[in-house]
This record gives structure tokens, sequence and C-alpha cells, in this order.
């Protein structure tokens, strides 16, 4: 019998069951991909979202990781805008201490570093992406970010951590980590993808093993407010379909007033339901639904001898393609920027991923936009589809 993997609960109730499911980011040259339970449960005692199963974190993110950040421009862009605010609301100095955890590619801190911020520190476990960081100039630590690291590392005036709070298999360890690390003004922001949003819009397809937990504003304060933290600011951002910015501070730091989108958003999501079964209790009807649609229109047009293919080969299009049990008979190939990616195969449907001039060259009809969160940059960089009568599909 599972429990919660936050507050012990044996209270737990099923909100979506994928059955075997290959991991989001396992792109591979074989046809051979491991598959693993993906159910996602909802506690009644805590209300935290989560994986039935965890899966050994070092098994997800390993060497061999392809999610490179610096592919998006929309994430530089979101980037560049975060470096003007919070360098502006902390009023941070160019010699402030900078951390960011889970720092993938350095992108970000690769921004601070242009405008001449110099004490600069990225920890990220993935090699892959690390290395790529390391080569551009930022000090990166290939470690995961864990309590027993932070006590080797320098503390930070600004310590950084976007989509990795969810990612973690012990929360409590790592906010632990936070609070060890900052400096006693230092301020973290965290960012991570709102369940509020997943849940308004149904977006089943962002559950995948890599996500361990599915924050609600409420359970993401009450974890971090258990570690001697105050989350004393929080934005609704766009990121990735919908995301929250908590900032925080040390419990006795007298600086930076609670503010009122504290509770603003508390309320927001009670009136909403997400203290309760009850709101989730429809997603799985309307995943079958939209499976159910997403086929037919695809069929349809293979019906009548249109080219179907994929752009992008995102995290969400590895479970939505499985989900929809596609496979190289129904979607000939996928294509992405990101030159990791290509020549690999779409973990569990074996659908090959090349490069963006194939699209060119081939001319498909359609193409079924697999990252929706950045589609209107992906439909205005390959307008030329046109040209030859090509149109794009997207499902969101
Ligand atoms: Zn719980």
């Amino acid at each position: 019998m599972s429990e919660c993997k936050n507050c012990k609960s044996k209270r737990l109730k099923s909100v979506i069951n994928f059955g075997k499911m290959p991991l989001a980011n396992d792109f591979i040259k074989s046809e051979n991909v491991k598959k693993y339970d993906l159910e996602i449960m909802f506690c009644e005692d805590c209300y935290l979202v989560q994986v039935k199963e965890y899966i050994n974190h070092k098994i997800i993110f390993n060497d061999n990781y392809k999610y490179f950040s610096s592919y998006s421009k929309t994430i530089i862009d979101n980037g560049k805008t975060y470096f003007e605010k919070i360098t502006n609301k902390l009023q941070l100095d160019k010699e402030a201490s900078i951390i960011e955890v889970a720092s993938n590619d350095g992108y970000l801190l690769s921004i601070f570093k242009e405008k001449g911020y110099h004490n600069l520190l990225g920890i990220e476990p993935t090699k892959s992406t690390a290395d790529s960081a390391i080569k551009n100039g930022i000090n990166t630590e290939i470690e995961f970010f864990t309590y027993d690291f932070s006590k080797r590392i320098h503390k930070a005036d600004l310590l950084i951590a976007n989509n990795v709070l969810t990612h973690v298999p012990d929360i409590h360890d790592f906010v632990a980590a936070i609070e060890y690390s900052l400096n006693e003004e230092g301020i973290a922001t965290i960012e991570f993808q709102h369940l509020y949003q997943l849940i308004k819009n149904k977006y089943f397809e962002l559950f995948y093993h890599e996500h361990f937990t599915y924050l609600s504003f409420i359970t993401a304060k009450s974890i971090i407010e258990s570690h001697g933290l105050i989350v004393f600011d929080v934005e609704e951002i766009q990121s990735q379909g919908g995301s929250l910015r908590l900032y925080i501070k040390k419990n006795h730091n007298k600086h930076y007033k609670i503010t009122d989108n504290v509770s603003r958003l508390v309320k927001k999501e009670i009136n909403f339901g997400l203290d309760h079964f009850k709101v989730f209790s429809n997603l799985n009807s309307y995943a079958e639904q939209t499976r159910d649609n997403i086929k037919k229109y695809i069929k349809d047009k293979k019906t009548v001898g249109k080219k179907v293919v994929c752009y992008g080969a995102p995290a969400k299009g590895t479970i939505l393609l499985n989900y929809l049990n596609f496979s190289k008979s129904d979607i000939e190939y996928t294509v992405d920027k990101n030159s990791n990616k290509q020549n690999l195969l779409m973990p569990g449907t074996n659908i090959p991923i090349y490069s963006i001039d194939v699209i060119k060259k081939d001319k498909p009809d359609y193409i079924f936009i697999l990252p929706w969160n950045i589609k209107e940059e992906i439909m205005e960089e390959h307008q030329y589809i046109k040209e030859w009568g090509g149109e794009f599909i997207t499902y969101r």
C-alpha cells in the first residue's frame, strides 16, 4: 500500500492511470525502451498530487539527459525579463552571490554574466547539460542539490530554483537545502508548474515520471514554511503552460512585507477546490476523449492520402504519443531544433526525430505541434509551409 510522500497518509485517490509509460526524456537509438507504471494520486490529507511509484531520480536525470533550455527563444526571453525584475526588486549589486539550482545549460546565469555579475554558481546533475554550461564559462557543479551538498558550498544572496522543486524525490530535504544555502538576508525565487493551471486546463500530458509532485500554492507554501522560511510574494507566470514564481526569505528577515498576492492566491485555490478530490475527478474522461478526437482527426487525414508529421520532441509529446498508442505507421517522423535529440527515437513509439530541414525537403501536408506552449513561436518561424499548402495542427 503506497503512502503520501509528504505526510505519509494512506488516504490516496487515483487521479489518472496511464499504465506503463516510458520515461518522457529517454530518447534512444534502439527500439527497446524500458517502461514504468505511471499513476497520479491525490492525498486527501495534505492535498499533494504525486506520482504513485517514484523512479530513482538517478535513472531519470542521467548523463544522457536531452533537455537543453537554450533551444527555446521563449525561455531565453523569460530569463531576460526575470533578470531585469529581480535585480531591480532586490537592488542586487554586481558582487552579489547568485546560485542557480538545476541550472541546465546555464542560459539564465549567462544573462547575469553578460550584465557584469561574476559571483555565479550553477548546480546541475545532468552532465550533458552541465558540460554545455561549463563550456560557455559558467561555473557549474555537476551534482544533485541536497541538504548534505548545500553544506559544501558558499551561501547565496539570490538563490534561483526554476522547474526543479517538482522533480526532486525528497522535497523536504531540498527545501532544507535552500534554507541552509541562503545568507541571512538572502532571497530565493522558485518557479514550478502550477497545479491550478494543470487541472483547470486539463493538461493531462504534463504528468510524467520526472515530475514526482504537482504543486498547488497551498501545499508548496506549507512545505516550504515548515523549514524556517516564509513565502512573502508570489506571481502567476506564463512559462510551462502556467507556473508560479515564489519569493522566499528566512523567518527572521524583517525586509520584504508579505504581499496581498499570497492570501489572494490561497483564496483562489480554495475556491477552485484544490483541497478536495472532486476537482480532479473528471480529468481521466477528458484525457480519453481528447485521445480519441486526435486519433480520429489524424486517421481521417491519412485516409484521404495526406501526410501528417510532428513538430518537436518534448517530454509531453512522449506522453501524448504513447497515450495515443501511435507508431511510425501513424506519424512517419517528428523534427526538433535540439541537435542532441536528432537521429534518435521518441521513447516508446519509436517515431524518429530529424532536423528541421527535413520538413523543407519533404513538404508534408500537416504538421502536428507537440510543444503547444511555444506554438506561436513555431508557427511564426515556419510560415514557409504555406508555400506548398502545408498546415499546422494544434490541439491546445
Ligand atoms: Zn499527504
